[in-house]
Formats: C-alpha cells, sequence, structure tokens
C-alpha cells in the first residue's frame, strides 16, 4: 500500500483532484465509503472533518498557507484498534492556485491492547444545549482527540493513550474534538 495520499483543493477548499490511485489506495480501516475519489471530487474538504473544533483548526491551517503562502506541516494520529498510526499533514500551496493537502505514514506501532470507538457526530450530540448531559443521556463517557487520538473522559482532565484505557470488548462511544493540547500547538 502506498504510505501518502494528496488531494487539491481550491480557494474555497472544495476538493478537485486526489492522487491518481487513490481508490486503491484507500485504506478500509480508516476510511468509510464516501471517500471514494468519485464521491470526494466537487466536495467541501470540510463535509469530511465532523466536529467543529477541528474543523476550525484545520481552515486556520489552510487559510494561513494560502496567506503566506508556505508548506505546514502537522503530525497527527489515525489509530485503527490494533495500531497507532504515525501520521503527518503537509498543506501546500502550488502554482496553478490550489492547495495540496497530504497525508502520509510515517510509521506505526502496535496497540498494547485493541480499542474499538464509536463515533457520534459533534452535530448530533451538541444540539442540546446541556452538552454533558446530552452525552450521558447517550452514554457518551468520552472525547477522542482528533489529532493526536487521545481519549478523555467526560469531566476529567487527563488524555490517555487508547490502549491506556481499561479493557473492554464493546466500542466506546467518543465525539471527536481537540485536545487541549492540540488546540494550543501553533502551526
Ligand atoms: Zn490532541
Amino acid at each position: 500500500m502506498k504510505h501518502t495520499l494528496s488531494y487539491w483543493i481550491d480557494s474555497v477548499n472544495v476538493i478537485r483532484r486526489v492522487d491518481e490511485d487513490w481508490d486503491r489506495s484507500m485504506d478500509p480501516d480508516s476510511w468509510t465509503d464516501r471517500a471514494a475519489s468519485n464521491g470526494i471530487i466537487g466536495k467541501s474538504l470540510f463535509d469530511f472533518i465532523s466536529d467543529d473544533v477541528t474543523r476550525m483548526y484545520i481552515a486556520a491551517m489552510v487559510e494561513s498557507v494560502r496567506v503566506l503562502p508556505k508548506t505546514l506541516f502537522r503530525p497527527y494520529r489515525c489509530d485503527t484498534p490494533e495500531l497507532k498510526r504515525f501520521m503527518m499533514m503537509t498543506v501546500t500551496p502550488e502554482d496553478d492556485g490550489l492547495i495540496r493537502v497530504s497525508h502520509a505514514l510515517l510509521r506505526s506501532e502496535p496497540m498494547a491492547k485493541k480499542a474499538f470507538f464509536q463515533a457520534l457526530s459533534y452535530a448530533e450530540s451538541s444540539k442540546s444545549t446541556a452538552f454533558q448531559s446530552k452525552m450521558a443521556i447517550l452514554g457518551i463517557g468520552f472525547i477522542r482527540c482528533s489529532l493526536c487520538n487521545r481519549i478523555c473522559q467526560v469531566g476529567h482532565n487527563d488524555w490517555l493513550e487508547a490502549d491506556a484505557l481499561a479493557v473492554t470488548n464493546e466500542a466506546i462511544r467518543v465525539v471527536y474534538g481537540l485536545c487541549p493540547d492540540c488546540l494550543s500547538c501553533s502551526f
């Protein structure tokens, strides 16, 4: 499998182009069906980022590349139940006015133990004004950071690796967001 995937976005963040071998390279563990190339060209990049905080962070990063313009790098994690996958996102302004966004797998290492997650969209979970009680009703006990993939129990401040959580055979229900470390990390 190829270890870098790229797509190109225009001035309003619509995906115009993807890698030629995008479909062959898709990793079914971390990409949903809607990420097939014919499903993403012409759509906004932000259709594929489910939570508002991460969306704003990526938007700021892309906007910064547009203004400067210079290449920015952001390490992040894209874990599977079995693997910690250390990734690098590279955002590059290109001569044709498009911005290339690349996701590269740098290395991976096995999880000490498997952890399964079931994501609930932030929009769904935040319809109610009482965010925490709504999460409790929906059975969501955890927030997972979109960038570093660490997990935090709602109401706590400790962000832990997935394999440091108590063993459970059931999928852990999470909403995605950003942890304070990632949020404060400038690019
Ligand atoms: Zn984080």
